[in-house]
């Protein structure tokens, strides 16, 4: 069955009715498109959990801050239909602006405290954006499952405290970070790095997975560690580095030893790109 595209709200709910009423399950794939093995795996899985798999494809303009990226964010909506449907989509949900956002649009769903450091602080209303395009996609299809990708971690968590503050009835699944062979997290904004910049932003992974190895030896002096990596990134050429913290996996609270699943989480820039990642850390065995 070739893969259908609908582009409003009616249209999608009409698609998934009989899928619903005939008890398949649906999951959901959000994306901003320029689709690449990250977000194929992400597609992969849900098919490999539901038989309808709906992919948006929405380049959200409430996400992106003044001066940010939006109108040069690649868009390639017939590859990736391809590629959507190769990887097991039954439905491409690709609505204009208009039709998420129409005259009189008023509401936005703001997630607190979680939202406050990490991308928040240098991105300000990003996760505002984020939560309510989430928000509104998880009520227009009524998933029983969503994926996302821990690439982007503070999004997940935030994802999830909505979903359970607002009681809105659907599984969130975290999906591991997909990488190139030299350790790059796949990302739809790799394509504006240069060469060079290409070989720079390698340091980011090193980087983060050397304090991921360092930690879970000995867990109990993370203000060294962080203070190593920004000292590594910053030889590395990187043109500006946003944070690189440690952090609960679970609450984002910062810490200073590891004794519970932690993260270590950066944000670089290079030129006019800003790349972020994230790796997870586990106590050194024999901590309680
Ligand atoms: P985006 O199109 O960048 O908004 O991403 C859509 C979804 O794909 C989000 O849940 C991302 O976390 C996820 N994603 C992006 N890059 C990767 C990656 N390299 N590995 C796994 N998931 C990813």
């Amino acid at each position: 069955m070739p893969v259908t595209i609908v582009r409003d709200v009616p249209a999608l709910r009409a698609a998934l009715r009989p899928a619903r009423t005939q008890g398949q399950g649906i999951a959901l794939v959000p994306t901003m498109g320029a689709l690449h093995e990250g977000h194929l795996t992400l597609i992969r899985h849900a098919a490999a959990s539901c038989r309808q798999v709906v992919v948006s494809i929405f380049v959200n303009p409430r996400q992106f801050g003044a001066g940010e990226d939006f109108q040069r964010y690649p868009r390639q909506e017939a590859a990736d239909v391809a590629n959507a449907e190769g990887a097991g989509a039954t439905l491409v949900f690709a609505p204009d602006p208009a039709a998420m956002y129409p005259g009189g649009y008023a509401t936005t769903v703001s997630v607190a405290r979680l939202t406050e450091g990490l991308c928040g602080a240098f991105r300000p209303g990003h996760f505002d954006g984020v939560a309510t395009v989430v928000t509104k996609l998880l009520l227009q299809g009524l998933p029983d499952v969503a994926f996302f990708g821990e690439k982007d971690y503070q999004q997940l968590l935030v994802i999830r405290r909505l979903v359970a503050d607002l009681d809105i009835p659907v599984r969130i699944e975290g999906v591991p970070t997909v990488r190139e062979p030299d350790g790059l997290a796949l990302s739809s904004r790799n394509v504006f790095l240069s060469p060079g910049q290409r070989r720079v932003a390698t340091a980011l992974p090193r980087t983060l997975a050397a304090i991921a190895a360092r930690l879970a030896q000995d867990g109990r002096d993370v203000a060294a560690q962080e203070a190593w990596g920004l000292a590594e990134l910053r030889a590395a050429g990187f043109d500006a580095i946003d944070y690189l913290e440690l952090r609960d996996a679970d609450t984002l609270a910062p810490i200073d030893v590891v004794v519970r699943p932690a993260r270590v989480l950066a944000a670089v820039r290079l030129g006019t790109t800003r790349l972020i990642d994230n790796m997870p850390i586990l106590p050194p065995e024999g901590v309680p």
